[in-house]
This record gives C-alpha cells, structure tokens and sequence, in this order.
C-alpha cells in the first residue's frame, strides 16, 4: 500500500491515488446509509483506515454535499492531518476500534428498529442464524453521551469477541475488513432488529430462539458463503 500522504511539488501536503480513492468510496457508503433509510439527516458517520490514516466523515455535514476536496483524515490519536472540516463527533468510538481491532471500516447508524430494540433488552435474542456474521449475540452498550470516551468503553465490551453493537438509546455500531462489509453488518443487524419486533408483537405468541451453539455453527458456516472455489 502507498504511503497515504505525500508532498506535491510545491512542498504542501497532497492526498495520495489511494486516500482519494478511499475517500469516494466512504462518501459513497455513507450516501447508501441515507438512501437505505439507516440513517435520517446527518446523524451517523462512516470510517476508513489506510496505514496510521483514518479517513472519517465529517461532522454534522450531509453527505450528498461531500465532494473529494472535502476529504477529512486523523491520525490514531485523533489528530487532524487532512481537511479544514470538523472530523465526526464520534471519533473516539471509530479509533477506539482501529486501535483494538483488525477493522478496516467503521459505520454507526441510528437505524430505527436496531435503536428501538436497544431501548428494550441488554442484548438481541437470537432469532436468526444471521447473529453468527456478527460473532454471536448483539449486546447493547449502555447509554453514555453522544462523542464521549465512555461511550466508546461501553461499546469496545459490548464489542468483544463481535463485529457489531448496539447502542442504548442511540444506534448501531459494525466494523469490517472493507467500507462493504462494514455496511452490509450494519444491513444485516437493522434486519436481525426489524425481524425480533415483527415477531415479538404478534399477541399471545412469542418467537422461538436459536441456541448460541446453533448460531455459532451457522457464523462457523458463514465464513465459507459465497465465496470463490
Ligand atoms: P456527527 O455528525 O458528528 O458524525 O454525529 C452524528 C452522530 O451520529 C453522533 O452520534
Ligand atoms: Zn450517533
């Protein structure tokens, strides 16, 4: 992988082929957060991580006025090292996975069904097999205020040993090897939401569950899905 940054001919600092590229790719995922109705106004934020560079979403900017001059980079630590716009209120979520984790990409939605389960049990029953894509049974992180450290600490355990969260009273959390992955996690879990409240709300019934052996089998199976021979 080339080096993130480089310096243009005039000594300042440019954006390499690869950051540029990275760059229209999260803008294009944070659009489909919008357009598949995860995420209302500029509430959510996506990441990326190239090297030490962490591209993020800016704060509090819709994402259909993002263009490639808006790119917007931290380093681990946090530090602006790309852009003039305000880097995502929740950066400390987003690098408190990059630093614990393999994650290439990070998205955080307010998708509405997986945000109301959150304000209704401390994690997700098990429903369906698909739990296993995400390592097992989603926990919900408690509440803690938007962009805080201690958010990102309820959400870095509620995270061990998965791919994705909840988070109490505001939202989802997915991370995964590419910006796809990342955002098909957060797909999946808003489904896995939607599919619980569908079934929990027929009277007098009350939906049948998976043991956690049984989903680990299908996560052990999923591994292999679609892929190439
Ligand atoms: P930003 O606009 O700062 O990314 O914040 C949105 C959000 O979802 C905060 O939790
Ligand atoms: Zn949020």
């Amino acid at each position: 992988m080339a080096e993130p940054l480089r310096n243009t001919e005039d000594g300042r600092q440019g954006v390499s082929e690869d950051a540029a590229r990275l760059w229209a790719d999260l803008v294009a995922t944070a659009r489909r957060t919008v357009a598949d109705g995860l995420v209302v106004g500029t509430s959510g934020n996506v990441s990326a991580r190239v090297g030490d560079l962490v591209l993020v979403t800016p704060s509090g900017v819709p994402y259909d006025r993002l263009t490639p001059a808006d790119i917007t980079g931290v380093d681990l630590g946090g530090r602006q090292v790309l852009g003039t716009l305000v880097p995502t209120s929740e950066l400390p979520m987003h690098l408190a996975v990059y630093r614990t984790t393999d994650a290439r990409a990070v998205v955080h939605t307010h998708a509405v069904h997986a945000t109301a389960v959150s304000t209704l049990v401390p994690e997700l029953p098990l429903v369906h097999y698909m739990a296993g894509a995400l390592g097992g049974p989603v926990r919900v992180a408690p509440y803690a205020t938007y962009g805080t450290d201690e958010l990102a600490e309820h959400m870095l355990r509620a995270l061990a040993g998965r791919s994705g969260c909840l988070l109490q009273n505001h939202g989802t959390i997915t991370y995964g090897a590419t910006l796809d992955q990342a955002f098909d996690r957060t797909a999946q879990l808003e489904w896995m939401c939607r599919l619980w409240l569908t079934a929990s709300s027929v009277p007098g019934r009350t939906p049948s569950l998976l043991t956690e052996a049984q989903v680990t089998e299908a996560g052990e199976r999923l591994k292999g899905y679609g892929q190439r021979r």
